[in-house]
Parts: structure tokens; C-alpha cells; sequence
């Protein structure tokens, strides 16, 4: 086999792209401008969503999410045990404590039964923030549930759902509010830039002020220029004009790259579900139905096969992988550090982290690439085994 470049993921930037940021950097509004007001309708529609609000990253939405609630010392976040730091960050932000949540070794989905037996630990649980792993919506019911019996409200982070379905609606409107992500790596980009989707009028209007210093009337409601007022603490968490068009532009394009994602997830799959000694992530789940980021394999737990050499030979083959992530987020240096935990409590979570790899199924991947990853994996995964033996 010939050698193949396959990147993990490649955003896809076009002419017509090009030319529309070329025509919003020929004119003067650059901020608070049409291209956003268009991006945010054009999101809200297609999420099935009341309200869609421009953010300057996921991150920023996550915290803006708990920070309008009044989130602080004294208060805990549930987030689930393996994710991007961004989720636990957000309460860290306000103050707040996370309140780690192993999650399900099928999925990397925070375990619903896990979180209730988390929340009877802490009375002071206010938020719950679910992570749609890879694209593949929670558990929303049993999730809904159990926040609610705690008396807490869910955040979804849906940086890598966009489009995922649970019981036929889309991630963002599956709890209180849900926060998308457009850096370049996702499905679709802004360069850097975040939505943030909810259903409840007054909590869109809370977030629209507070990701803007709090003014209480914008630049178009105001009657004089220059003159409002501020009735509350707020962040610059805006999304440009540039950056909303590269989002209304990459939005034409995305149904096509979704089949894209979901043809090549299923073909790579198949191809690999033969490799015994791999456990790899299904599309569906029960009533949700996934957004197809990556797909990711993992190694058995017994640690017969390195991670670390399958990933080298995979490189060699000029194949890109990603790992979702790196560790178990309580196992991070600085929230090991800060709150002591210790190898062991997050067991799934902590497997996940240590032996999984993710494969690409992005748009740029081609048929031939399916073929050549998966003979490379199956090769690797063998020689690695070997190797250990
Ligand atoms: C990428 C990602 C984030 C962070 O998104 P930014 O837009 O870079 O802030 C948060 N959560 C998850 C699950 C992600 O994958």
C-alpha cells in the first residue's frame, strides 16, 4: 500500500468564503453587524431553538451559562469525569466546585445512575453539565431526572453535537441551555467562536447582556449613541462580524458534510468491528442518535495492547488520530492537585483516557482512506499486541 496523508480533521475554507470576508472587511460594521444577527437566526432554526446567541468560544458560553445564574463559592457543578477541561474550567470560573461523574464505557456519556449517587455526596449541587461525547447525545431522560431531583439545571456542551439527535430533537435543546463550539477542528468553524441555544426567553435576554459588559440597550437600541447603561457585571465575550461570516458560510455546507461524516463513520466502523481486542463506539444509542465527530476505539483494559505504539504506527502510516482525552479530567494536573484525587474513583472515565484513540470520518476522508485506515489499525493494533507479548 502506498503511503497516504490522512489529517485528523482539515477545516473546509472556499472561495465563496473567502470572498464574503473579503466584502465584510471592505465596509466599517465589524461588530454588532448583520452577519451575526443572520448567523444567530440561521442557528436557532436549525437547532429547533427559540434563541441562538454568538459567543467568542464554547468556553465562554459554558461559563456565561453558570455565571447568569449567580454559579459561585460555595456551589457545585456536576460535569462528567472525562471531557474536554473547558466544562470544568466554567465552574472553576465562578468559583464553584466541579463535582466529578464517571461516566459509561460504551459511550463516555455521564452515567445517569452515577450522578444521582454523586449529588447525594453534595447538597450543593446547582448545575449539571452533560457532554454529548464525540457527538453522541446523554441520556437526557434519566439525566433530566436526576438534576431535577437535585434541584439543578442542565447545561449541555454540545461542542461536538451539532445536529446530534435524542428522541428526534437536536443537541442544545435537550436541557436548559446548550453551548456550541465552531474552533476549526469541529464540524463546522468560525475560526474561534461559540453559540449558545435555550428555549427560555429571559434567560437569551440575561445572556445576550452579560456577554456584552451588561449594557442594558445594544448598539442598535440605542436612541442617542454612547448612552446606556449598565444594570449588571458582564464579560466581552462577542463573536465579530468576520468570524459570523465564515459561520453562515460554512453553515450552507453542512448538511452535505454531515452524510459526509456519517457514511464514513459506519464504513470505518464495520471495517474494524472484526478486531477483536477493540471496543469501538457505536453511532446510536437508545433515543440518541450522534453527530459523528470521531469515531474512537479502545483498547482492552488489561493494557496487552500500548496505546502509545499503535498511535506511532498509525502516524508512520501518515494517519492522524486524536485522543478524547488525554486523561481523566480529575486526574489533570491541576484538579489533582487542587482537589486530591486519586487513581481508581473514575474507573471508566480513567480507561477511556488512558487506551482510547479516535479515528477521523471528517468530510476530507475518502473511501480509499476508510480501506487503508482500517487494514493500518488492524495491522498496528496486532503488532502492538505482539509486541507486549
Ligand atoms: C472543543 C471543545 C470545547 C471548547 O470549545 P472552544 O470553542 O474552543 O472554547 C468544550 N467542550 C468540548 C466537549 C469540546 O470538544
Amino acid at each position: 500500500m502506498d503511503t497516504r496523508k490522512i489529517p485528523f480533521a482539515r477545516p473546509e475554507l472556499d472561495d465563496d468564503l473567502r470572498a464574503a470576508v473579503l466584502k465584510v472587511l471592505s465596509g466599517t460594521t465589524l461588530v454588532h453587524g448583520p452577519a451575526t444577527h443572520e448567523f444567530e437566526t440561521k442557528f436557532a432554526e436549525r437547532a429547533g431553538v427559540a434563541h441562538a446567541i454568538t459567543v467568542s468560544s464554547c468556553t465562554a458560553g459554558l461559563h456565561l451559562g453558570l455565571f447568569v445564574h449567580d454559579i459561585g463559592p460555595g456551589d457545585s457543578v456536576a460535569v462528567p469525569a472525562i471531557t474536554h477541561v473547558a466544562t470544568a474550567h466554567a465552574a472553576e470560573f465562578c468559583g464553584a466546585k466541579p463535582l466529578f461523574v464517571d461516566v459509561e464505557p460504551d459511550t463516555g456519556n455521564m452515567d445517569a445512575a452515577a450522578l444521582t449517587e454523586a449529588v447525594q455526596t453534595r447538597p450543593n449541587v446547582r448545575a449539571v453539565t452533560v457532554v454529548h461525547f464525540l457527538g453522541l447525545p446523554c441520556d437526557m431522560a434519566a439525566i433530566n431526572a436526576a438534576a431535577a431531583k437535585a434541584g439543578a439545571f442542565v447545561m449541555e456542551d454540545c461542542a461536538i453535537a451539532i445536529d446530534a439527535t435524542y428522541a428526534g430533537r437536536k443537541a442544545g435543546g435537550l436541557g436548559l441551555l446548550g453551548c456550541f463550539s465552531f474552533y476549526p477542528t469541529k464540524h463546522m468553524t468560525t475560526i474561534e467562536g461559540g453559540m449558545v441555544t435555550t428555549d427560555d426567553d429571559g434567560l437569551a435576554m440575561k445572556i445576550r447582556a452579560r456577554r456584552a459588559f451588561g449594557y442594558d440597550k445594544m448598539l442598535g437600541e440605542r436612541s442617542r449613541p454612547g448612552i446606556y447603561d449598565v444594570n449588571a457585571l458582564g464579560y466581552n465575550y462577542r463573536m465579530n462580524e468576520v468570524e459570523a461570516t465564515v459561520g453562515l458560510s460554512q453553515l450552507r455546507h453542512l448538511d452535505g458534510w454531515q452524510v459526509k461524516r456519517a457514511q464514513n463513520y459506519v464504513a470505518l466502523r464495520n471495517a474494524l468491528l472484526e478486531i477483536d481486542e477493540l471496543a469501538v463506539f457505536a453511532p446510536a444509542k437508545g433515543q440518541a442518535k450522534s453527530s459523528h465527530f470521531c469515531l474512537n476505539i479502545v483498547l482492552p483494559k488489561d493494557g496487552t495492547v500500548s496505546r502509545d505504539a499503535v498511535i506511532d504506527q498509525l502516524q508512520a502510516a501518515g494517519i492522524g488520530t486524536s485522543v478524547h482525552y488525554p486523561k481523566a479530567l480529575p486526574l489533570m494536573k491541576y484538579y489533582q492537585a487542587k482537589y486530591g484525587y486519586r487513581v481508581g474513583q473514575f474507573p471508566n472515565a480513567e480507561w477511556l483516557g488512558e487506551q482510547s484513540i479516535s479515528l477521523p470520518v471528517g468530510p476530507h476522508i475518502v473511501e480509499e482512506d476508510i480501506r487503508y485506515m482500517a487494514a493500518h489499525v488492524k495491522q498496528a493494533v496486532y503488532q502492538a499486541r505482539s509486541s507486549r507479548a
